[in-house]
Parts: structure tokens; C-alpha cells; sequence
């Protein structure tokens, strides 16, 4: 077993999650089977029940544990699915060790942080080692080094490299390097301090990444080698990239896979980027540009929003148009003309997942646009049931139409709650989740963009189509074009519009640079096609 820690000091949001993820493809490129398993060290049991605004978006694996969004970016650079034992949190280990306590496992012992938190730390990371199969696993640890609540975790990776001897275990250190005043000149102090107190720890690091705006001068890297005691070949630096699919090729230009396979005795193979650099010379080539418009709730933060915006990255990488995102608040956006002025001349529009009745009515008019005006639309979970609730509103003239999510006693519930939904009281955990089968109806218009009839789709939500409007739907030109094998709705699809297809199901979380989700690649290319005939911007205003 070899492991590969990456801590983080200075300040958090440094991107460690892509620096671990592309030292985890630096490993692929060589064909060392690699897997990565995500520490936070929060008492959250998993990020399902966390506000999106902390946080970020919660990642649905496909079986359905609701994780930090870094296990997204794993899987995105490893092509790689995982499952819920990679992200460990302080709320399961504790979980764990009290159920063991409860249980009497520990025999009349005082049960404490070392050995027993550690221990079960320890054990969780070598059962994800074991059952992976992976030659290498990384462990990225949450949060900053200082941070009482990753003591324990680092604890244990320290007793982990002892246990495991020479050779087994290299420790990866990220850092900020600001660069500060007039003459913008770069401060090695803060990693200084950092590695000090990593040192402290009993942590000495082998390599570190040191992230800022622009790349660090030899003279910075010697001052950083010879303060915290590390080669100076062994000190990276990770400027700011225009996208993120770009690290792992900077960080394979300055030596580090070399490094890593050097500090852990593993074999020295020639690195393949060929599908890596395609994408990326795809992804530059400025064949054409879209403005793609995103209407939600959480649009100050964007990484609430992180798997949809990957997704249509990916899309740029395979179609070589540039993809710019524009963002919509949807509790703002019916007050503001402006705004709705520039969504009408979006090439295409999304309205992702979300929770509650905030927002809802600038979403459905975000809708109604793309449904009367012919945008390519793509609507997702919420955006999936809004649709139906806005067709069922303006299409069917049902005025009170709602879901029973923002209207309990609507009289019109076009949407409500799962029947297995009714008796669940906690929220954690609850939700239908992870991923679920969904057939899809021979000759539509989703089964020949996905080239079949069988899918399998990671889901997240309480809430579903009432089957009592399908028809009235149909007779309009709404159509179900795919169902769970229980029958609940999975896909309405619009006839005699270019592109509009809602899913219940959330197609972001399997869109991968080297694999573009069918979804989103349809999205663009709908958008594309109506580029070229260029309609002009629809006179009629929009309902406001
Ligand atoms: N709030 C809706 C539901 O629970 C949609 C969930 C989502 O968009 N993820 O069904």
C-alpha cells in the first residue's frame, strides 16, 4: 500500500482538490492504478444536509452518498466512479468508533481520540486502499494544517507513515505564496509558518505545491527549499490557470510525476496525455462562441453550481466553441429587465437542481422564455419539475398549478412528494438518491441523443411528476419520453421546439472532459444549429 498525503496550509480554497486530483491523473498517465479518498474534518455525517452557500454543491456518487464537491473534480480527473468510503468525514469516523463503544468492542477501555479515533481512521483508509484495488492511494485532507478539527486526521496519517516504513508514504504540502505590494514581490513567510506547524505535528512534507497568481522565480523556490527542508527540484508552483484541466500537465512539466514515482519506489513509465491534450487543444481552439445562461439561487457562489459548469467545459473540449456563462439570479431576475433583456438572447438555457420556493417564479420565467422563444433548454431535478409546473400554468391555462414543495394544499399538484417520501423525517440521508435505471421510450428524441434505450442516471430529490396531467401534457406536445421501471417520470420532452428536455435525474455528476455528457454535447449543438440560422432576437416581450 502507498499513500500520498496532501495537506493544505495558509488558507483554505487554495484548490487542493485539483492538485490532488491531478496528481492523481499524473499517476493514470503512467498506468499506476490510483484511487483518492476525501478527509473533512467537519461533524457533518456527509455534506447532504450543508447549505450550497458554505460549501458548494453536494456531489451525488451512484450509490448515493452526498459528498464534498472535490469528490466530483476525483472523478472528473480520474475517470473514475467512486463510492461513499471515499470521503471520510469527523461525523462518521465519531459515528463509528461510538457504535463500536456501544457495542462494547472495546472492552472496558477508555475510549479516546489516540488510539481509537485514529485507529478507526487508520482502519477506514486501509479498507479503501484494499477494496480499490489502487496501487497508490491520495488522501486529501480538508481544511487548513492548525485546524483543531484535523488534528486527529493528521494524527493518524503520521502513525499511518510509521506503520507502513520507508518509502510507503510521501507527504504533499499546499501552500499560498501571495504576492504583495508595488512590485507585486512574492512572500514565502505564511508557508514558512505552515510547514513549521505541519513539522510540529510530526509531519515533515516531501514536496510543495505552492499556488499564487503567477509562477514562482527560482530565487522564491530556493528561499522556500532551504527554509522548510525540501529539495528544491520538490518545490512546485501552481500559478493560476484559465482552466483547471491544465495542472496536471503543469505540474508534469516541472517534474512531479518523476518525483512521486522516485519517493515511492514505483515503476518509471513514459506519461500518455494524448486524450488529455486533445481535449485541451479542443477546448483553446475558438471554433464559435455561445452564451449559455444559468438560472438559480446560488449564483453568487459558483461552485454551487460546479458539476454543470464542468460538464459544459467538457463540452468545450470536445466542440472547440467557447462557452460563456452567464448568471441569473432567479429571485432577482423577474424585477430586472435588464437582466431578462440579455436572458432572451441566450444561445441556450439551464435551470439546474434546487430546493424550496425562493426563486421559483424567476425560474419558470426563465422557462417560459425558452419555451416560447425556441432557446435550446436544459432543465435538471428542479428545472425538470418548474418545466412541468410552467406548462401546466401557461400551456393548460391551470392557474394554480404548483409543487406541493412551495404550495402544500395546491389544488393543482402537477408535482408532489414520492410516496415513499411521506413518512421521512430526517433530511439527511433521505432524499432518492444515487444512481437509479431509467428506460427510455424508442424514438425520442432523448434516446437518440444517448444512442440508447437504458441509462443509468444519479438522482437526488423527494419530489416527482403527479402521473394525473400527462395526458393534458401530451395532447399539448409534452411528452414522457423516459420512466423509472416503477413508472414515476424520469423525462418530458417538448415536441416542435429545437431542443427542450427536462430530467429529473442529474446528468452533471457523469460528465467527464474525456467523455462529454450526451446531454450537454446535445445542449450546445442544439444551440449551434440555431446559431447558424440566426434568428433574430423574438419582438414579442416575455410574460414579466
Ligand atoms: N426540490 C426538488 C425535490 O426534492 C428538486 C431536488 C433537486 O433539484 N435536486 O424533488
Amino acid at each position: 500500500m502507498k499513500v500520498i498525503v496532501v495537506s493544505g496550509g495558509v488558507i483554505s480554497g487554495l484548490g487542493k482538490g485539483i492538485t490532488t486530483s491531478s496528481l492523481g491523473r499524473l499517476l493514470k498517465a503512467r498506468n499506476i492504478g490510483v484511487t483518492i479518498v476525501k478527509i473533512d474534518p467537519y461533524l457533518n455525517v456527509d455534506a447532504g444536509t450543508m447549505n450550497p452557500y458554505q460549501h458548494g454543491e453536494v456531489f451525488v456518487l451512484d450509490d448515493g452518498t452526498e459528498a464534498d464537491l472535490d469528490l466530483g473534480n476525483y472523478e472528473r480527473f480520474l475517470g473514475q466512479s467512486l463510492h461513499g468510503a471515499h470521503n471520510l468525514t469527523t461525523g462518521k469516523i465519531y459515528r463509528a468508533v461510538i457504535e463500536r463503544e456501544r457495542r462494547g468492542e472495546y472492552l472496558g477501555n477508555t475510549v479516546q481520540i489516540i488510539p481509537h479515533v485514529t485507529g478507526e481512521i487508520k482502519r477506514t483508509i486501509r479498507e479503501v486502499a484494499l477494496a480499490s484495488g489502487a496501487e497508490v492511494v491520495l488522501v486529501e485532507v480538508g481544511g487548513t494544517v492548525g485546524d483543531i478539527e484535523s488534528m486527529p486526521f493528521l494524527e493518524a496519517l503520521r502513525e499511518l507513515s510509521y506503520e507502513l516504513g520507508e518509502g510507503h508514504m510521501a507527504f504533499v504540502h499546499t501552500t499560498l505564496v501571495p504576492f504583495v505590494g508595488p512590485v507585486g514581490e512574492a512572500k514565502t513567510k505564511p508557508t514558512q509558518h505552515s510547514v513549521r506547524e505541519l513539522r510540529a505535528i510530526g509531519i515533515r512534507p516531501n514536496m510543495i505545491m505552492a499556488r499564487g497568481s503567477a509562477p514562482l522565480a527560482p530565487d522564491i523556490k530556493a528561499k522556500i527549499s532551504l527554509f522548510c527542508d525540501v529539495p528544491p527540484e520538490a518545490v512546485i508552483s501552481i500559478p493560476d490557470q484559465p482552466v483547471i484541466y491544465e495542472v496536471p500537465l503543469v505540474l508534469e512539466a516541472q517534474g512531479v510525476g518523476a518525483l512521486l514515482v522516485k519517493l515511492l519506489g514505483l515503476p518509471e513509465r513514459e506519461p500518455d496525455y494524448t486524450a488529455w491534450k486533445e481535449f485541451l487543444s479542443t477546448y483553446r481552439s475558438q471554433r464559435g462562441h455561445l452564451e449559455v445562461g444559468i438560472v438559480g439561487k446560488y449564483t453568487d457562489l459558483h461552485d454551487a453550481y460546479l458539476s454543470h459548469i464542468e460538464a459544459l467545459h467538457h463540452v468545450q473540449g470536445r466542440l472547440g466553441c467557447t462557452i460563456d456563462l452567464q448568471w441569473y439570479d432567479a429571485e432577482d431576475l423577474p424585477r430586472n429587465p435588464v437582466a431578462l433583456g440579455r436572458l432572451r438572447r441566450s444561445d441556450a438555457l439551464v435551470v439546474p437542481g434546487g430546493f424550496g420556493s425562493r426563486g421559483v417564479e424567476g425560474k419558470m420565467l426563465a422557462i417560459e422564455l425558452a419555451r416560447s422563444q425556441k432557446i435550446p433548454y436544459l432543465g435538471v431535478c428542479y428545472g425538470f419539475q418548474m418545466a412541468a409546473v410552467e406548462f401546466a400554468r401557461h400551456e393548460l391555462g391551470i392557474v394554480g398549478a404548483n409543487t406541493t414543495e412551495v404550495d402544500p394544499h395546491s389544488p393543482d399538484p402537477v408535482v408532489g412528494l414520492l410516496e415513499q417520501q411521506k413518512a421521512v423525517s430526517d433530511l439527511g440521508g433521505t432524499m432518492r438518491l444515487g444512481a437509479q435505471k431509467v428506460e427510455l421510450t424508442p424514438g425520442s428524441k432523448v434516446a437518440g441523443i444517448y444512442g440508447r434505450e437504458e441509462i443509468w442516471e444519479r438522482h437526488r430529490h423527494r419530489y416527482e411528476i403527479n402521473p394525473a396531467y400527462l395526458e393534458r401534457f401530451a395532447a399539448h406536445g409534452l411528452r414522457v419520453t423516459g420512466r423509472a421501471p416503477d413508472g414515476r417520470v424520469e423525462v418530458l420532452e417538448l415536441a416542435d421546439h429545437p431542443f427542450f428536455l427536462g430530467v429529473q435525474y442529474h446528468p452533471e455528476f457523469l460528465s467527464r472532459p474525456e467523455a462529454p455528457h450526451p446531454l450537454y454535447l446535445a445542449l450546445v449543438r442544439a444551440a449551434l444549429a440555431r446559431q447558424e440560422v440566426a434568428p433574430p432576437v423574438a419582438a414579442t416581450p416575455a410574460r414579466a
